[in-house]
């Protein structure tokens, strides 16, 4: 088989474009080619391990039906990791300044600049699926946020987004938002935090005009209200915004929800509420690795049309674990400061950037990490250390003791102690099974780095 191989991976990719976000193409595409075409078999050499692992699962199918549309003899296609693409053999200077250009031109084009805030729909146009990565910790919410932009009020409702701070929750709803806004701009959306709501009828009140609110928020055919876990003991906001729920609902219109913890840990928030949210769709973000954290890094360079050297994405990636927005904040400082220096920053320029950036962490000791869990899971102190086998008890205790060791390094026996006059096994096994359980059970470890966030940050 004598092919150009340049020509049929150019060929490919332009087929794929169109099908594939402009961030996840330039995650999983760029600086990927072919090297070799054998018998059928063609080899596609890609920078990393982990955009192999992502193409030859994820885009396996896609990547060879556009190669065999293109030429039906391909058969199957191989990976192969190549640390260095062919690039970085061109004469640096000249290269790097063209690209530069290119990038800026990009990013222009795709009018990745800050942008308004529509007024109608307060929805913010810069939070688009295209500008979202999509990796392993936000792919089922993100493809739950797309099916629903496809099917408003049909399918997933209500649909609800959970995760820790930073993690790209608002990005998503308001994503939906947008997306629904382009394709049928009659459909009425509104974005709003529970907040807003909140406060727009504590006025209506104050102002009596109550009828004015109810008439409001039921006319919208997509509502998507970020935050609600500040819903939490507000009671009359909460009835009120269940009215609004059932009256969307029943129109079949659709209601997009997001939380930074599942609905059951939200303190004072009305069962019939939260068996409503149950009713619908339920989907958490969790953290990226570093893998992903290097690749959204390197997606916002683009983005933001600057150049930053792989060794300084890597080492803000290593760095800055919390969430993507620290990530980005990171990244912004960085380029700020490389602007107003008129050069990219070193290694060391950037260490102390980062230095101001990464927080030390609070220590804390037993009775914090106690409170803490009693106010996630909404139990109180009695019942986390009373003598039962109730499930809802179990968890929330064995996590304590969990966190107690791994985290605080506190003694078994102390452990037990503290916790209703339990023997040093008791302690052993509970850290033995949470050590155990984190490893098969994704849902548990986010939910044990979300108690986690919390506690060392308050
Ligand atoms: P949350 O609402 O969960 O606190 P945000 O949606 O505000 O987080 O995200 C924080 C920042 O990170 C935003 O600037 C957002 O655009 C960015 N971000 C989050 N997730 C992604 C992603 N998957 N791809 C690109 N940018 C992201
Ligand atoms: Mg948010």
């Amino acid at each position: 088989m004598l092919v150009d191989f340049e020509k049929l991976w150019k060929d490919a990719l332009f087929e794929i474009e169109p099908n594939v976000s402009k961030a996840n193409f330039s995650t999983w595409f760029k600086n990927t080619y072919i090297s070799k075409c054998e018998d059928g078999v063609v080899t596609i050499n890609v920078p990393n391990d982990f955009v192999k692992e992502w193409l030859s699962t994820k885009y396996y199918k896609f990547v060879i039906s556009s190669l065999r549309n293109i030429n039906p003899s391909v058969r199957h296609v191989d990976y192969l990791i190549v640390s260095r693409p062919p690039e970085t053999n061109r004469p640096p200077k000249k290269f790097s300044a063209i690209k530069r250009q290119v990038f800026q031109n990009n990013a222009e084009q795709l009018g990745f600049q800050e942008l308004n805030t529509d007024t109608e729909t307060n929805l913010n146009p810069k939070y688009t699926f295209d500008s979202f990565v999509v990796a392993s910790f936000n792919e089922v919410a993100h493809a739950a946020a797309v099916t629903v932009s496809k099917n408003i009020g049909s399918i997933y409702n209500p649909l609800f987004i959970y995760g820790g701070v930073g993690l790209g929750k608002t990005h998503l709803i308001q994503a939906i938002g947008n997306e629904t806004k382009k394709n049928h701009p009659s459909i009425k959306v509104q974005y709003l935090t529970s907040e807003k709501f909140a406060n727009d009828y504590i006025h209506s009140i104050q102002n009596k005009n109550i009828h004015i609110f109810k008439e409001k928020y039921r006319k919208y055919n997509l509502l998507l209200v970020d935050d609600i876990q500040f819903f939490s003991g507000k009671l009359k906001v909460q009835e009120e915004f269940f009215h609004v729920f059932n009256a969307l609902y029943d129109g079949n219109n659709q209601i997009v929800f997001s939380s930074d913890k599942p609905p059951q840990y939200i303190v004072g928030l009305e069962d019939r509420l939260k068996s409503r949210f149950d009713g619908g769709m339920m989907v958490d973000v969790s953290q990226p690795s570093t893998e992903e954290r290097v690749a959204i890094l390197r997606v916002k360079m683009q983005q933001k049309g600057y150049l930053v050297p792989d060794e300084i994405i890597n080492f803000i990636a290593q760095n800055i674990k919390e969430n993507i927005r620290e990530l980005e904040g990171a990244l912004n400082s960085v380029i700020g400061q490389s602007k107003i220096r008129g050069k990219t920053l070193d290694l060391r320029g950037v260490e102390e950037i980062l230095k101001r950036k990464i927080k030390p962490t609070r220590v804390i000791n037993t009775e914090q990490v106690i409170k803490t869990i009693l106010t996630y899971y909404n139990i109180e102190e009695k019942n986390l250390i009373e003598k039962t086998r109730k499930q809802e008890v179990v968890k929330p205790r064995q996590i304590t003791m969990y966190l107690l060791r791994n985290d605080l390094n506190m003694s078994y026996p102390h452990i037990g102690r503290r916790l209703g006059q339990k023997d040093h096994t008791t302690a052993i096994h509970a850290y033995k099974k949470i050590t155990c359980d984190i490893k098969n059970d994704k849902k548990l470890e986010q939910e044990i780095n979300n108690i986690k966030e919390i506690m060392f940050k308050n």
